[in-house]
């Protein structure tokens, strides 16, 4: 207590200008402790909801194994392997305070660059990277592919195929000299198509489908299970989509391309979210398709949760980034390769 007063009277000495200034920071600090507190919390009673399970094995013979760096430990009786609460979750074995991931996580959320996240966090710009792809490994579980329902807006939209991070051996072409760029008419096997379904209620799908032009085939493989029943799909006029809603029997709104109808079956919804995905991949200069299915998430959780207060969205990622097991090691980064449907 006597430190307190000390503390107390020397910060007294200074300007008001600096007392607000370490009244703020100390205001964050305290509010970033006790989210910390409260996330620790809710992992774990989210991870168990259904009692406690060994993340290894899904046994549920679990006895606990005393406590490590102020973390509960658990044995699992069957394979006889340890776990805690965070085991296998995007900050597992990270030797960073859960703080730092929370200030990497509030960076995620406004978008920034690895560079920039890495310059506010104190991280190194490597350290930056596999953390906004483990956080995105874990929200990809977490988020699943979906499904959506009654009057569903479909549609597909197409990056360059990008081969940055690639290792010469795995490419299957040499790589593009600068200014002897490849020109394709159209679409062609340079762009990789990603699909996308959105409802009324705001439940989106989106998922890398292939490259090139889709087929029906390809349409049924996403979509087969995810879209309800007696829901009406509004399209523009793809022949694949009419042989996909006839397989599927589904009732089928083809909206030719320039009529604006002002009938409630139109393709807006979906036009104006691939704008905005657009406008928001255009900061991140070109993405490496092996990762676009991530960052494809990271654009869904954004605007899934976009509604809710800037504190809730964070405690709301780092919960998502904890719950699902999905443990990434670093040298698996590198071997990576883009998944499709
Ligand atoms: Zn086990």
């Amino acid at each position: 207590m006597e430190n307190v007063s000390y503390l107390l009277s020397e910060i007294q000495k200074l300007s008001l200008y600096k007392q607000k200034q370490i009244l703020s920071k100390l205001e964050e600090n305290i509010m970033l402790g006790s989210q910390v507190t409260e996330i620790t919390k809710e992992v774990k009673e989210m991870r168990f909801s259904k009692g406690k399970v060994c993340p290894h094995c899904n046994c549920e013979d679990i006895s606990r194994n005393g406590k490590y760096n102020d973390k509960q430990r658990y044995i699992c009786k069957d394979c006889g392997k340890t776990f805690t609460d965070f085991t296998n979750s995007a900050t597992y074995k990270s030797k960073k305070p859960l703080d730092k991931w929370m200030k990497y996580a509030k960076c995620m959320l406004s978008g920034y660059s690895i560079r920039k996240c890495a310059e506010i966090v104190e991280i190194n710009i490597a350290t930056s990277f596999f953390w906004r792809h483990k956080i995105l490994n874990c929200i990809s579980t977490f988020l699943g592919v979906g499904s959506v329902d009654g009057v569903v807006e479909a549609d597909e939209v197409f990056f360059a195929y990008s081969y940055k991070g690639t290792k010469p051996a795995n490419m299957p072409r040499p790589s593009r000299k600068r200014g002897k760029q490849v020109k394709k008419r159209g679409i062609s096997n340079e762009q990789v198509c990603v699909a996308t379904a959105l409802d009324r209620q705001r439940n989106l799908i989106i998922e890398l489908l292939c490259t090139g032009r889709m087929t029906s085939d390809e349409l049924k493989k996403l979509y087969n299970n995810r879209i309800g029943e007696d829901s009406i799909l509004c399209t523009d006029s793809h022949k694949s989509y009419m042989q996909f809603a006839e397989d599927m029997e589904l009732e089928h709104k083809r909206i030719k391309r320039g009529k604006h109808k002002e009938d409630i079956y139109h393709i807006q919804h979906i036009n104006s979210l691939h704008s905005s995905l657009k406008r928001w991949m255009n900061r991140f200069n070109g993405v490496a398709t092996k990762y676009l299915g991530n960052y494809m998430k990271w654009f869904k959780w954004i605007d899934t949760f976009s509604a809710e207060k800037e504190s809730i969205q964070i405690k709301s990622f780092m919960l998502h980034s904890h719950i699902p097991y999905s443990y990434t090691k670093i040298k698996e980064f590198k071997n990576r390769m883009p998944i499709f449907v």
